[in-house]
């Protein structure tokens, strides 16, 4: 159950045996599970919210293919209203191109399946694991490479949780837990806790990995109790966000960043290159400084995957390294993030030059 009030939030923790949460945080935790529960969750609500009138919402509509739109409400008053093109709108708003099929483009273009020892793991490269902590996320991204990812078949309890770790706690190369989804921040506190004390009682992990989108989509998720959470762990903290353009870094987004720092939270970056959205080297610069301005560092430039549904959004390989090659003639070296493809079968992703 999630708690909707602050009596139900204090309960949770006091059973667990956590430490109560002020006041101030319970209504932290509030406002973001309340923003995350009046998120919009229709196409036809998104165009309304957005202005569009009702000839263009009717051209606009198309088949979700099973992939509900999810947009946080905060994330939406970033997009420009009545642009059928704003870059944001682009990446959540369903279109009819997801009904083509196309031969290479498939539902699993990773071969997760062949890394799943366990449900809830993936176990691709060595030295570290995944764990698809949660089954969902704040937003539905329309390219995203899980949009066909069988979350309920890979749901587990907390025991269940304790066997899969048990498991990778027999791995003595083991260093690093990544905590992926699904978002792993779209998880209330009590579970997310609960499950980085398990992680913490593995002697040989150094390093928690969350890749997380929820501080760009809904920053209001950054509370004091979760920054003072991983402040308190003994692994040393990476937060990996997901931002693929300058529009979606605004002044909330920069405050949960800040926290996260003040923290001891390592934060990096990763961009899809997105046809339509971020294809041009301005755009792509400017995402760069705004990342590093708001403390985020740029690690990953990724080209799509092969993802039944979102050929749309496909940018070759070609125009990828030749964006890039601008990107460094215009960037300092550490504002360039690394330009990579994940190819199923690799023992890491391969760096395109
Ligand atoms: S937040 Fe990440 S995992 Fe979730 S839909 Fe978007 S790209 Fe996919």
């Amino acid at each position: 159950m999630i708690p909707e009030t602050a009596a139900q939030v204090e309960s949770q923790l006091a059973t667990r045996g956590h430490v109560l949460l002020s006041p101030e945080q319970q209504a932290e935790e509030q406002t973001w599970r309340q923003q995350f529960a009046q998120s919009i969750r229709t196409p036809q609500a998104l165009l309304a919210y957005l202005q569009f009138n009702q000839q263009d919402c009717q051209a606009m509509l198309a088949d979700e293919q099973g992939f509900n739109t999810l947009v946080p409400t905060s994330y939406a008053a970033r997009m420009q209203p009545n642009n059928p093109q704003d870059p944001l709108l682009l990446q959540v708003l369903a279109q009819s191109a997801e009904a083509e099929t196309h031969a290479e483009f498939n539902q699993d273009p990773l071969a997760e399946a062949d890394y799943n020892p366990a449900p809830g793991v993936v176990h691709k490269y060595q030295g570290r694991a995944l764990l698809i902590a949660a089954g969902h996320c704040a937003i539905n991204c329309r390219y995203c490479f899980r949009r066909h990812y069988p979350y309920a078949e890979q749901q587990r309890s907390r025991a269940q949780w304790q066997q899969s770790l048990a498991t990778l706690a027999k791995d003595e190369h083991l260093a690093e837990i990544i905590l992926s989804g699904g978002d792993p921040l779209a998880l209330t506190n009590t579970p997310l806790f609960a499950l980085l004390d398990e992680i913490e009682k593995l002697p040989q992990i150094k390093r928690l990995r969350i890749h997380s989108r929820l501080p760009i989509v809904l920053p209001a998720r950054i509370t004091s109790a979760l920054c003072q959470r991983l402040a308190d762990s003994r692994l040393q903290v990476v937060l990996v966000v997901h931002s693929n353009h300058a529009q979606e870094i605004n002044s909330e987004v920069n405050a949960a960043c800040l926290r996260l720092k003040q923290a001891g939270v390592t934060l990096l970056n990763q961009t899809v290159l997105l046809k339509g959205i971020n294809n041009e080297v301005a755009t792509l610069c400017a995402l760069q400084q705004a990342l590093f301005s708001a403390g985020i560092l740029p690690y990953y430039l990724h080209l799509p995957d092969h993802v039944a549904g979102t050929q749309h959004f496909f940018v070759e390989r070609s125009e990828a390294k030749q964006l890039h090659q601008a990107m460094q003639a215009r960037l300092p070296g550490y504002l360039v993030p690394r330009l990579v493809k994940e190819e199923p079968g690799k023992a890491h992703k391969t760096l395109i030059n």
